[in-house]
């Protein structure tokens, strides 16, 4: 079996900036502790349990406004790389909490366009993935009434915007380009007259292309990344859909199992943009023990 290590993968900007970030508020004596994020700071339990080692603890499963009930008075929190609605900063404000944003920039940029369009008399319809803490913090920019979330073009049959009004489509950062899409021109022929904001990141954009690409030259391609990981299984999915090659998600070489590979000649190796670049060597690793490995770069 051949193993062809697909480039870029792991790792984006955004990520390595919102880690660093948190790394140097738990180094810096100052800060009051104790230090606590708002969720994880990116959907990886490896990256996770790497900041509880530096004294930093995670408030996860429930939304932001409610998970800062239970950071106690005179503490620190640290919003995590997925944004943070205004209310949830307000709030920590409020109760004279030290905060700290580790907003990705491409994340930053989306609030600022839907804050300038809401001024403009533009509503929103935003297209991500329920549940997930971006859309919560992005949509919280917008006035209730004014923003609706759309997942799936079946969602777009429970929107009420009247044709006329002024609308603004605008997408999460880590949806797959194509199935957005999708979502996007069926979106347009409800409101033909809808501005587009296609806002998903270079970072996300590039992996999924050469993880697209990379596909067509083997059997298989293993994605390695975190369940709730919104770029790692947009990765397998946009393998298996546009591709048309299988896939499996891991989150570390302890999920690889050897059967999986009996039948595979070639098997590409990428990892979602939350991934630890070592969760993804070991992977490698472990699957060069099984055969040998080459690199590709797409371009
Ligand atoms: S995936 Fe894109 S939006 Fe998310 S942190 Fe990385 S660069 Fe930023």
């Amino acid at each position: 079996m051949d193993v062809l290590k697909v480039h870029p993968r792991g790792y984006c900007y955004g990520v390595v900036d919102a880690i660093t970030l948190a790394k140097r508020i738990a180094k810096d004596p100052n800060v009051p502790r104790p230090i606590f994020i708002l969720g994880q700071i990116v959907h990886n339990r490896h990256t996770v349990l790497e900041l509880e080692q530096y004294g930093i603890q995670t408030l996860d499963g429930g939304q932001r406004i409610d998970l800062l009930d239970q950071v106690p008075d005179g503490a620190t929190v640290i919003f995590t790389a997925h944004g943070i609605s205004p209310a949830v900063k307000a709030k920590a404000a409020e109760r004279g909490l030290r905060f700290y944003d580790a907003t990705c920039p491409d994340v930053t940029k989306t609030h600022v366009l839907i804050r300038e369009k809401i001024a403009q008399g533009y509503s929103i319809i935003y297209i991500g993935t329920k549940g997930h803490p971006e859309p919560e913090g992005a949509m919280g920019e917008a006035p209730i009434g004014r923003v609706s979330l759309v997942t799936t073009i079946d969602d777009i049959q429970n929107l009420s915007f009247a044709p006329s009004q002024m609308l603004a489509i605008v997408t999460q950062t880590t949806l797959s380009q194509w199935d957005t899409q999708n979502v996007i021109d069926a979106l347009l022929t409800k409101y033909p007259l809808a501005e587009v904001h296609n806002e998903i990141c270079l970072a996300t954009q590039l992996r999924q292309e050469a993880a697209v690409k990379a596909a067509a030259d083997v059997d298989m391609v293993v994605v390695v990344g975190d369940r709730r990981s919104n770029n790692s299984n947009r990765l397998v999915e946009v393998v298996e859909k546009i591709a048309g090659k299988p896939s499996v998600r891991v989150e570390s070489v302890d999920d690889l199992r050897p059967e999986w590979f009996s039948d595979i000649q070639y098997v590409a190796v990428t990892a979602g943009s939350s991934t630890p670049s070592h969760i993804t060597r070991e992977v490698v690793q472990q699957l060069e023990a099984w055969g040998k490995s080459t690199d590709f770069q797409q371009g």
